[in-house]
C-alpha cells in the first residue's frame, strides 16, 4: 500500500504539507543576528492564539508534559494545596504529577464522562476563607473522553469567592482549535503543545501565562528548577534567543502553522471545529452508539470518544480500522481500553476527511459484527 496512512487520533494531527515544506530546511544557527527576526514574532503571534491581555509565552523542546510541569514548578512550592479534578486519563496524570512534585491536592474525583464540577469548585472555594488553595486546576479538553469544560465558569466560581488562587489550565488538545479567552477568563497558566491544534509534530511544549503568574514566579519558597525555569527563558527570549539549543525546525514550522491559523481566521476556526464535530455525533448518533461524554455540554469539538456495544471489542475495532483501512483511530485509555475509540477531529481537517474516516469506521465496525446499516452515519454527517 503506497496510500499515507489516514490518521484520526488526537494527536499526532495531521500537518499539512505548508507546514511540513516549512521544517525542510537546512540546520541554521540559532545564535545569529537574524534569527530573533523568526522567534520575537512568534512570541507575539503565540498571545494572539490564547487572547491573552498581558503576560508571555514560552516554548520549551518538550511534549506538552513538561509545559505542565513547567507551570507548577515556577509558580508553586512542595506542600502549596491546589484543587484539581480527575475524570478522564489526562487530567488523572495531571493530578499524578501535582502529588509527585510535592502539592497537597484537594481532589474531586468525578465520573469519566463529565468535566470540572464547578459547584464542588465554588463550594470548595467559597469555603477555604483563608486561601489556603494556592492553585486551581482545569483540564480544558479531557482528550481521553472527549469532554469540554467551561473555564469562564471556573473563573466565574474564582471570582463569586473573591479567592485570589492562580488558574491552570491544560489546553493541549484546545488551544488553536477551540476558543481559549485567557485575558478574559482569567487564566494564568494555559498549558499546550505542537502536535494537536498547532498542527506540528510533537516537540514543543507551550505555555502561555498571565502577568499574574509571572509575579507569582518572583515569590519565595518556589520549587526547584532547572530545563523549564521561567527566568532563564525570560532573560534570553527578550532578545530571540533561547538558554539552550532551540527546536529550530519545529520553530520555522509553527510560524507557517500561526499564518495559517491566521489566514483561515481563529473564530472561523472554531466554527469549522464544531460543525465537522457535529457530523461526527451525527453519524454516532445514527449508528446508535453512546459518547463516552454524559451530556451535550460536555461535547468536545476536538475528539470524540465512542463506546462500542456489548460484547465488541474495541481494540479489534482499531486493529481491523489499521489493518483493513489504513486508518488510524484513538484507542480507549486506562480504564476505557477495549470499551471506546476516538476519533481525533482537529487541526488540518476538512468535510472530506471526516467522511472519509466515518466511511472506514463503519465498514470496521461491520467487519466487527456491529449491527450497523453502511451509509447510516456518513449519510447522517453529510446532512
Ligand atoms: C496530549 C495531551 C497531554 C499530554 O501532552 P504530551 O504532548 O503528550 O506530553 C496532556 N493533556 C491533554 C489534555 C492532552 O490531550
Amino acid at each position: 500500500m503506497t496510500v499515507t496512512p489516514h490518521l484520526f487520533i488526537p494527536g499526532p494531527t495531521n500537518v499539512p504539507d505548508k507546514v511540513r515544506m516549512a521544517m525542510n530546511l537546512p540546520m541554521e544557527d540559532m545564535r545569529s543576528g537574524e534569527f530573533p527576526k523568526l522567534t520575537l514574532p512568534v512570541f507575539e503571534d503565540l498571545k494572539k492564539v490564547f487572547k491573552m491581555k498581558d503576560g508571555r509565552v514560552f516554548i520549551f523542546p518538550s511534549s506538552g508534559t513538561g509545559a505542565w510541569e513547567s507551570a507548577i514548578e515556577n509558580t508553586l512550592a512542595p506542600g502549596d494545596k491546589v484543587l484539581m479534578s480527575r475524570f478522564g486519563q489526562f487530567s488523572l496524570l495531571w493530578v499524578d504529577m501535582a502529588e509527585r512534585l510535592g502539592l497537597k491536592v484537594e481532589l474531586c474525583d468525578e465520573e469519566w464522562g463529565t468535566g470540572v464540577p464547578l459547584e464542588k469548585y465554588a463550594d470548595i472555594l467559597a469555603k477555604d476563607k483563608n486561601h489556603e488553595i494556592k492553585a486551581v486546576f482545569a483540564t480544558h479538553n479531557e482528550t481521553a473522553t472527549g469532554v469540554t469544560s467551561d473555564i469562564a465558569g471556573v473563573r466565574k466560581a474564582l471570582d463569586a469567592a473573591k479567592h485570589p488562587a492562580l488558574l491552570f489550565v491544560d489546553s493541549v488538545s484546545g488551544a488553536g482549535s477551540l476558543d481559549m479567552r485567557m485575558g478574559e477568563w482569567g487564566v494564568d497558566c494555559c498549558v499546550s503543545g505542537s502536535q494537536k491544534g498547532f498542527m506540528l509534530p510533537t516537540g514543543l511544549g507551550i505555555l502561555a501565562v498571565s502577568q499574574k503568574a509571572l509575579d507569582a514566579q518572583k515569590q519565595a519558597g518556589r520549587m526547584n528548577r532547572c530545563f523549564l525555569a521561567w527566568e532563564d527563558h525570560i532573560k534570553t527570549n527578550d532578545l530571540g534567543y533561547f538558554p539552550y539549543t532551540p527546536a529550530t525546525q519545529l520553530i520555522r514550522g509553527l510560524r507557517t502553522s500561526l499564518d495559517l491559523i491566521f489566514e483561515e481566521g481563529l473564530e472561523n476556526i472554531f466554527a469549522r471545529h464544531t460543525r465537522l464535530a457535529n457530523g461526527v455525533r451525527a453519524a454516532v448518533d445514527a449508528w446508535g452508539l453512546k459518547l463516552c461524554a454524559k451530556d451535550k455540554k460536555w461535547h468536545s469539538d476536538t475528539v470524540s470518544a465512542i463506546y462500542v456495544p456489548e460484547g465488541i471489542d474495541a481494540n479489534n475495532v482499531l486493529k481491523t480500522a489499521y489493518y483493513r483501512y489504513n486508518t488510524s483511530l484513538g484507542t480507549g485509555l486506562n480504564k476505557l481500553n477495549g470499551k471506546v475509540f476516538r476519533i481525533g477531529h482537529l487541526g488540518a481537517l476538512d468535510e472530506f476527511m471526516v467522511g472519509g474516516v466515518l466511511f472506514a469506521v463503519e465498514m470496521t465496525l461491520k467487519d466487527c459484527g456491529v449491527n450497523i446499516k453502511l451509509g447510516s452515519g456518513t449519510g447522517a454527517a453529510a446532512e
